[in-house]
């Protein structure tokens, strides 16, 4: 499904209002590059641009997504519209020889193309080298769009040739909404867009089974914590150690920790769509009314010091015990 012009509106504020702009005024550029990572709407945007190109109704340059023409561009049906993808690890010479022969062919010297590469980054050097003869003879009525993630490994050539228009990370609570439009469990999604802002990882994650366990171990080392200390540190040697063996996943168990906490004050502040663990709402509720705001932001600084002895190579079982006790020393129930 194409994203609507509200929702490229709450994702690229800038780039939609900068785009439909230029479609209103009829200066659309020859070349444009889109570079955002994974996820930010890249590709919805460049369809919405090429749908703003060839709409039969637009309103002040915002296409009308109902016309035949946009229909086409939705379903990815139109002739005048080519999307080149990798094939396989890069996208090849004939590829882009394949798109200028097109191009070339139609005769119609009016009739306007447009052109979307998808990961431009991954073009080998024959189908960049191509690309630029494209780029430096501009038919006066074609639009390329160029999509990349890693601006840094394109042709310095190429990229002078383009407009670039920056795509921003999604803020998490948009990402969270993606992730489950991607059908990523809810629960799953709203933890994994605070953990990570990349798309592809976040999926993978939501299905892993050593990141699901992790999230478990985690919940049942804060409850056991706040009650049983001793019970924690025993936790620590039976449960959490042969789980978090690598420095990263050690990492990863504090972040997963710290928005524990963090939850606490968001449900403190009434800011319920924040949540990173919002099947954990009725315990959390409970634990956020009886600790007090300076509590939980001291609980929060006790992790993040912990994240930052992890990088000064502390021993781990030495690190996390230490945490325990930090935590339950600062906490109203002990
Ligand atoms: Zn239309």
């Amino acid at each position: 499904m194409a994203a609507t012009w509200n929702e490229l509106q709450q994702w690229q504020p800038l780039a939609a209002q900068m785009l439909a702009h230029s479609l209103a005024k009829h200066r659309v550029a020859h070349a444009y590059l889109f570079e955002g990572a994974r996820g930010t709407g890249k590709k919805d945007m460049a369809l919405f641009l090429a749908q703003g190109l060839f709409c039969l109704r637009p309103t002040e340059g915002i296409p009308c997504k109902t016309c035949d023409q946009c229909q086409r561009i939705t379903s990815g049906n139109h002739p005048d519209v080519h999307v080149v993808e990798p094939d396989g690890l890069s996208i090849k010479k004939d590829q882009i020889r394949a798109l200028q022969e097109e191009f070339s062919k139609s005769g119609v010297e009016s009739k306007r193309k447009t052109y979307i590469i998808n990961f431009a980054d991954k073009m080998t050097s024959q189908a960049a080298n191509s690309l630029l003869k494209f780029l430096e003879e501009p038919h006066p009525s074609t639009t390329a769009i160029l999509l990349t993630e890693q601006m840094q490994l394109m042709l310095p050539t190429i990229l002078s040739r383009c407009q670039h228009i920056p795509f921003q990370s999604l803020s998490p609570v948009l990402f969270k909404e993606r992730l489950i439009e991607q059908e990523v469990h809810p629960t799953m999604a709203a933890l994994l867009s605070k953990l990570t802002n990349q798309q592809e990882e976040a999926i993978r994650l939501s299905t892993d089974e050593w990141f699901v366990q992790a999230r478990k171990i985690m919940l049942k080392l804060y409850e056991v914590q706040k009650v049983h200390p001793f019970e924690a540190m025993t936790r620590l040697q039976s449960e959490y150690l042969p789980h978090f063996k690598e420095k990263e996943q050690i990492e990863q168990s504090l972040d997963l920790f710290l928005h524990i906490y963090k939850d606490l004050l968001y449900i403190q502040t009434d800011k319920l769509d924040h949540l990173s663990y919002p099947d954990q709402l009725e315990v959390f509720q409970k634990d956020a009314l009886q600790t007090s705001t300076k509590q939980l932001s001291d609980q929060l600084t006790t992790i993040l010091e912990a994240k930052r002895k992890l990088h000064q190579n502390m021993n781990t079982q030495l690190l996390m015990e230490q945490l325990m006790l930090k935590l339950q020393g600062g906490s109203a129930l002990v």
